[in-house]
């Protein structure tokens, strides 16, 4: 696959007739009516299925038990298979939307801590959005230049860099793509992900690794950029593989890995804070929020601004100082605003897996009544308990709704709300 040009890949595109198969990656901890599915052969939880339905319609979608993902694209499953990720610090550098990052925080696990950046503002908003319904409580969310990142010298454990590229891999699956497509946008491209991949190198700690991938098969954006690191930091690259894999496979995308000689003598340095974002949260504001918290021992609390956030208590200094030093727009779970000594709680805490789910009366809502309460339609009282509910369909978290007397308070965000029919 590596080895293919433009046109080779383009001859592959047209071979490979008809739409992508539709699939999806399966959350680590929720249920899911499509684990029995055919399984993606490179990724344990990726699973085909047999048709495209409406996700929008699907409550299970808006619940995040799955994340609906290009088969080939969960490829880097594969490349990480050998690697031990638990409890490590993963840059995802260019991360929106976020199908790589919701992997990388499934592997990743509750004593580890992902730093998705994108450098679009819009695209981090969206970015943001599907690592609050993923909801594993351990990814920040940055929108800064690979530059800026780079101050966090020495710091992570993986650096992916899903570079931006000129997309020969999509011509299957989006056709306009092949329109799209240019040899100057290919030059242009390259010379981003050189820029890129040097940034990225700068946070890679000692005995680290980078992976590299693309959506493209020509030689200058794939080994060619590579290459270009290779001339650059070569004395520290330790070791370096492309994967293989099968065009009967029809994945089109690449990946390599280069890992960080252990003592090279690079150095590990952050930024000196020169703010104060966190205020530990105070004893009583404690009580309140452990309330909520299906483990709060294994937790810290904090205040930004008027909103408290939960955190890994692993990921807690790290993630005050990348809030001090970087442009982070999401971190931890956001819990909410306390008025009273209660809890107003935020969306991102019903959608949060390690919620405690007896801090208040679940409201189990049929398929319907679930996607009216997505539409933000008016609901019966009835199916609610007075004062604060977690609204599930199927068990599944969906968000909050309050109850005083007759009326419904639906408080899933405006932004999410579902418009279609
Ligand atoms: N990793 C994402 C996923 O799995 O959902 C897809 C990432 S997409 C291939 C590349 C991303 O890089 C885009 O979101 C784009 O906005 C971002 N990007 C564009 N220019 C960039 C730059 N100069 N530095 C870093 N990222 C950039």
């Amino acid at each position: 696959m590596a080895e293919l040009g433009p046109e080779e890949g383009r001859a592959l595109c047209e071979a490979l007739e008809g739409p992508a198969p539709t699939s999806v990656r399966l959350h680590p901890q929720r249920p899911c009516r499509w684990s029995g599915a055919e399984a993606v052969p490179w990724s344990p939880a990726g699973r085909y299925l047999t048709e495209r339905p409406s996700f929008t319609l699907d409550p299970a979608f808006h619940a995040g038990a799955y994340y609906v993902q290009e088969a080939s694209s969960q490829f880097l499953a594969h490349v990480l298979a050998g690697e031990e990720v638990a409890g490590k610090r993963i840059l995802d550098l260019c991360a929106a939307p976020g199908g790589k990052t919701t992997l990388y925080a499934s592997l990743a696990g509750s004593d580890g801590l992902v730093v998705a950046n994108e450098v679009n503002r819009q695209r981090a908003a969206v970015l943001a959005d599907n690592v609050r319904k993923w909801g594993l409580g351990n990814v920040a969310v940055t929108v800064n230049e690979p530059a800026q990142i780079a101050v966090l010298e020495g710091w992570f454990d993986i650096v992916a860099v899903d570079a931006p590229c000129s997309g020969e891999g999509m011509f299957r699956k989006t056709p306009e793509a092949r329109d799209e497509w240019s040899e100057n946008n290919v030059k242009i491209c390259a010379v981003r992900q050189a820029e890129i991949l040097r940034e990225a190198w700068k946070t890679l700690r000692p005995g680290g690794l980078l992976i590299y991938s693309t959506c493209t098969f020509n030689r200058l954006e794939n080994e060619g950029s590579l290459e270009g690191l290779l001339a650059e930091a070569g004395e520290e690259i330790v070791e370096s593989t492309a994967f293989d894999c099968p065009p009967e496979w029809g994945v089109g995308f690449f990946a390599a890995v280069a890992r960080k000689v252990p003592d090279g003598g690079s150095r590990v340095r952050v930024p000196k804070s020169r703010r104060t974002i966190f205020t530990p949260a105070g004893r009583r504001e404690c009580a309140e929020l452990a309330r909520w918290i299906a483990e709060p021992g294994r937790m810290r609390f904090a205040a930004v601004a008027d909103v408290y956030y939960a955190y890994y208590e692993s990921q807690y200094e790290a993630v005050k100082m990348l809030a001090e030093s970087l442009r982070v727009i999401a971190s931890g779970v956001a819990m909410g605003q306390i008025f009273k000594e209660r809890l107003k709680p935020d969306h991102a805490l019903a959608m949060f897996c390690g919620l405690n789910r007896r801090a208040v009366p679940v409201a189990e809502l049929s398929e319907e009544e679930a996607l009216r309460f997505l539409r933000k339609q008016e609901a019966a009282a009835a199916a609610f308990a007075e004062g604060m509910n977690l609204v599930t369909h199927g068990g599944a978290a969906l968000g909050f709704a309050k109850r005083i007397q007759n009326r419904v308070n639906n408080m899933y965000p405006n932004s999410l709300r579902i418009f279609n029919l």
